[in-house]
């Protein structure tokens, strides 16, 4: 068996620890003769997996009793459009902060139901920083705040969370929660596509204050009405339950390696290692903001672009996968979500630099 070093944006790297514990249960789970993909969501089971991942996601994000956590399908996409349709109750305006390519697709959905008010863009630096907070124009009468914690394509992300006044804060954290401990206290709902830092595509978890449910607007489908979801315990409909299992596993491998505390540490040290070695350099560069370059996605581009494939036939050889930047932005980009393993980074770094001895 030969694993690569993995740099995909999502779906992503998961442990290999994990993926060998799901190998191990794969045709026979715990003597049950069958695969967790082949039982009922409603049985003994699944509901035991079920209960120990969300309590295990609680005790890692300390999430209190006010908050419902929320396992449902449809991927982050889904929530762009469940957002508004679960929250604006009698209002109609919505604040939006408009920081890259997720930002924007979450603002082209809510404008199909609500009044979307820019509150701050970072449109005009080409997404390269995150808008002053004392310029940003908010609006006490919104139905919430949205904004993208994380911007994935770009690699741009907050330090920082957003006070609002009592304005519920909504957050798309896909591709950064569990990198690191967050209040979660100070958000009205969090919501992430799995693929990215959590398990496999397929499943997307909502983290949703309890009070802020019950104000859906006329015809909200059912399956995608939080409140129906939280009094079924996700289960109004059939869960991707084995997305839901691997999820689990993938708990319970961070909570046996300390925690999110440890992930910080670790996930800094992979970042501060890897931005080093770009700005060392002349022919590397990254160019995002100093102050908000993201932890887990690491655009980079190449002194000449014309390098460009033969860095990404090069970066295969060694066993340095997915490296190539979204087509919207071009270069490169390397993920290093929690499973990416140090080695991965150092690996990595040691190829920069001989592509670019020979290349520069
Ligand atoms: C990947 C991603 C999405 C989209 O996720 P889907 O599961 O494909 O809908 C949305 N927002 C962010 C920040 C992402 O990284």
């Amino acid at each position: 068996m030969s694993r690569c070093f993995n740099f995909s944006a999502g779906p992503a790297m998961l442990p290999t620890e994990v993926l060998q514990h799901a190998q191990a249960e794969m045709l026979d789970f715990n003597g049950s003769g069958m695969s967790i993909m082949e039982m009922s969501h409603r049985g003994k089971i699944f509901m035991g997996i079920a209960e120990k991942a969300e309590a295990d996601l609680r005790e890692l994000l300390s999430i209190n009793d006010d908050y419902s956590v929320l396992f449902m399908q449809g991927g982050a996409s889904a929530q762009f459009a469940m957002i508004p349709m679960n929250l604006l109750g009698d209002k109609t305006q919505v604040d939006y902060v408009n920081t890259g390519a997720w930002s924007k697709k979450a603002i082209a959905e809510a404008k199909r139901f609500a009044d979307v008010n820019i509150a701050a863009s970072s449109e005009d630096t080409k997404f390269s920083n995150i808008p002053d907070f004392s310029d940003w124009n908010l609006n006490k009468n919104a139905a919430y705040l949205h904004y993208t914690p994380n911007e994935t394509i770009g690699g741009v992300e907050f330090h920082w969370i957003s006070e609002t006044q009592g304005v519920p804060v909504v957050a798309d954290l896909s591709s950064t929660i569990l990198s690191r401990p967050i209040d979660v206290s100070k958000f009205g709902i969090i919501y992430a596509g799995a693929q990215k830092n959590i398990g496999p595509a397929g499943l997307t978890i909502a983290i949703v204050r309890k009070d802020l449910m019950g104000k859906t607007i006329n015809n909200t489908p059912t399956v995608f009405n939080y409140k129906n979801i939280a009094d079924n315990d996700s289960m109004a409909n059939t869960p991707p339950t084995y997305a839901w299992y691997l999820a689990g596993l993938v708990f319970d491998w961070i909570k046996k390696r300390g925690g999110l505390t440890a992930m910080a540490e670790v996930n800094k040290r992979k970042a501060d290692k890897l931005y080093a070695a770009i700005d060392q350099s002349d022919f590397y560069q990254n160019p995002v903001q100093l102050d908000c370059r993201s932890w887990m996605n690491i655009p980079f581009t190449l002194a000449d672009a014309n390098l460009d494939k033969l860095f990404l036939e090069q970066a295969e050889v060694r066993g340095l996968k997915t490296l190539k930047g979204h087509r919207s932005v071009g270069g490169m980009r390397a993920s290093i979500y929690n499973a990416m393993p140090e080695e991965g980074i150092d690996e990595l770094i040691s190829f920069m630099r001989g592509f670019e001895k020979e290349n520069a």
